[in-house]
């Protein structure tokens, strides 16, 4: 290195071009311009045998604040010096440089010791205006009016060089990050996965801004920062640049807005405390601004998203609902998926019986069936009975009615049929604000589609309860008891045909009138359902003939049946009758001729009973 030293170099024959050249061995020729002041300091410190200093000016907070030193422990104790033009004005009071003393603002007592001086020259760009201050501490005795005059001079020109340096440089590092802006757009815009979008943003500025404490806050972390922060979230709300200063940070918010909103703000707190430099804020706002536009797409995708699997499972269940299920399957069907596609925990239906009282559909969760599920759904029935809604809770334990569930989230959904309420879907999870709003609203459209199709099973399931049964006795039709009889025929391994014909019926008729025979016909179904077991099928067979059919039964028990049916009729009835009975049985190891077979052998028999003088049973061979 070209240096030479100052013991041997008189500081009155300083040279700008010993500068220059200096300049360019520190900067291997401007391949490491950014060191260049650096290398300026450098250099008068070890002319002068004491250290230099640069100051420069920061317009945002229109303030000199420091800049580099040539050495570490100057630099260490003016660090967080900062002063304004006023300051540097009346230290200057129009010279080309001033003298320094302690504590004068500039530098703080100390700094400057008893054997050495310190002298300030403005540094100058083109235009004139003083872009920076160079400050420079030495021996004093080496210092005459002539040295200082040429020192002047050579600083003056070296300001301006050192300016349309500064400039270039700045260009470079604004070029540097735009390139990286472009590289961070790229990426966030070509993703829709909201946290890729927050993460690849926190990778980029902590790249760019290393010695920087960045946050991402959530709308969330606005409002809790809100009581230390005011700027927070005037960010948030503004959606405008906020910066806040204090003795203890600086701080910078930038929020994630996009089109329709903002998203959330980013928070960078500086390394220290001096204000932040304004081409920095300016590329960390577009940087927010460009997450939140891609942040905004990102959520708009998945809203779309959403709504497309919410209308796919609308659909589906549409289609379901439409395949004619009966009630039953409905139900079960409607508990699936608030167990499936809602993910609850526990998911059942409440039926509102006619006298008002609510019962747990079977196939709810087994949670529905405890002591603690029975008391919900009582309390879930009284809430419907007193405000017939859907009831949407992120917390039920902050209700009193729910405080001491398991459960948190609750969604209750009542249905109606013919505008009366007639029950209610119930979701539970033991997670709090496990549900969604979006996810309450798809449910309930849900609920409200199965309504009608549950109405339409329902209906359907009367008629074909009604095309089962007589009208007057409430026993099955034929149709369905020889259904019945066929199905035991095939399924089972015995079973007993019982006829039974009034006896004398006419004579009642004709005694008492028709009315009276009506009412004693229904009067023996009576008996004759009380009288039999729950898989013993009876119909009316036609007219006043009768039919019960027991399956898996043998003879003996089925005439022991008959019997007690003849006897009973006759002291039951009132006008009394009597009733003739004909049995027939098979057995799967004998030979039977199937249905009509065993209708036509159960036939004689009664044909026998009767002309036995009625009042009987008689079975078949
Ligand atoms: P039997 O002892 O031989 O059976 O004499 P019966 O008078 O009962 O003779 P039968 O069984 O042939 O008579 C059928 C009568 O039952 C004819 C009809 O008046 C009466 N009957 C049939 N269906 C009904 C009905 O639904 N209501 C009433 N009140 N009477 C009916
Ligand atoms: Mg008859
Ligand atoms: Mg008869």
């Amino acid at each position: 290195m070209g240096l030479k030293d100052a013991s041997e170099h008189e500081l009155d024959e300083l040279d700008i071009r010993d500068v220059l050249v200096h300049l360019f061995y520190e900067t291997h020729y401007a391949g490491r311009i950014n060191r260049v002041w650096k290398a300026f300091a450098d250099y008068f410190a070890a002319q002068s045998g004491g250290s230099a200093t640069v100051f420069l000016y920061n317009p945002s907070s229109a303030c000199y604040g420091f800049h580099v030193s040539s050495n570490h422990d100057l630099a260490r104790r003016l660090e967080s010096v900062s002063f304004t033009k006023e300051t540097l004005q009346n230290l200057l009071q129009g010279e080309a440089f001033a003298r320094l003393k302690n504590g004068d603002g500039v530098v703080p007592d100390g700094v400057i010791g008893e054997a050495h001086a310190g002298y300030l020259w403005p540094l100058s760009g083109r235009g004139g205006s003083a872009l920076g201050v160079f400050i420079l501490i030495a021996p004093a005795e080496r210092w005459s009016k002539k040295a200082l005059d040429r020192v002047t001079r050579i600083i003056d020109e070296c300001g301006k060089m050192l300016f349309q340096v500064e400039k270039l440089i700045n260009a470079a590092n604004a070029g540097k990050r735009y390139r990286h802006l472009f590289d961070v757009t790229r990426k966030v815009h070509s993703t829709m996965d909201e946290q890729e979008i927050l993460d690849e943003v926190l990778r980029s500025l902590n790249t760019l801004y290393p010695d920087f404490q960045i946050r991402l806050l959530s709308m969330e972390d606005v409002l809790a920062a809100s009581l230390e922060s005011q700027a927070a979230s005037e960010a948030f709300l503004s959606g405008k640049v906020r910066f806040e200063r204090s003795e203890t940070h600086a701080r910078m918010y930038a929020p994630l807005s996009g089109r329709q909103g903002v998203y959330g703000v980013l928070e960078m707190t500086a390394p220290d405390t001096g204000p932040f430099p304004d081409d920095e804020s300016e590329f960390i706002a577009l940087l927010a601004s460009t997450a939140g536009h891609a942040f905004e797409n990102a959520r708009l995708y998945q809203q779309s998203q959403q709504s497309i699997s919410d209308l796919r499972l609308l659909n589906r269940t549409s289609q379901r609902l439409n395949a004619n299920l009966r009630f039953e399957d409905t139900v079960d069907y409607l508990i699936g998926q608030m167990l499936k596609d809602f993910n609850a925990d526990e998911a059942g239906f409440l039926l509102v019986k006619n006298d008002g009282e609510p019962e747990v559909y079977p196939k709810s969760t087994p949670y529905f069936h405890t002591e603690d599920g029975r008391t919900l759904v009582q309390s879930i029935a009284q809430q419907l009975k007193a405000k017939d809604e859907p009831v949407f809770l992120g917390d039920m334990q902050r209700e009193t009615w729910g405080r001491n569930s398991a459960y948190r989230s609750f969604i209750a959904i009542p249905m109606h049929l013919d505008e009366a309420l007639f029950g209610a879907a119930v979701a539970l999870d033991k997670e709090a604000y496990h549900f969604s709003y979006d996810q309450f609203r798809l449910l309930q459209s849900i609920v409200q589609h199965s309504a009608l199709a549950l109405a339409n099973a329902r209906l359907r399931e009367e008629l074909e309860q009604k095309v089962i049964t007589d009208y007057l006795t409430g026993l099955y039709t034929r149709s369905y008891f020889n259904r019945a009889v066929a199905a035991s025929l095939s399924r089972d391994r015995c079973g007993v045909l019982l006829l039974i014909d009034i006896d004398d019926f006419k004579l009642i008729n004709d005694t008492y009138g028709h009315s009276t025979g009506d009412r004693t016909l229904v009067a023996i179904s009576d008996i004759i359902k009380r009288n039999i077991r729950k898989d013993d099928v009876a119909c009316r067979w036609g007219g006043e003939e009768l039919a019960v059919y027991m399956p898996s039964c043998e003879l003996p028990s089925a005439k022991a049946v008959a019997d007690r049916l003849v006897s009973a009729v006759k002291t039951l009835t009132s006008p009394s009758v009597t009733i003739s009975c004909g049995l027939a049985g098979w057995r799967r190891d004998a030979p039977c001729g199937g249905l009509n077979d065993l209708f036509d052998r159960a036939d004689k028999a009664l044909y026998m009973a009767k002309k036995r003088g009625k009042n009987r049973v008689f079975l078949s061979e």
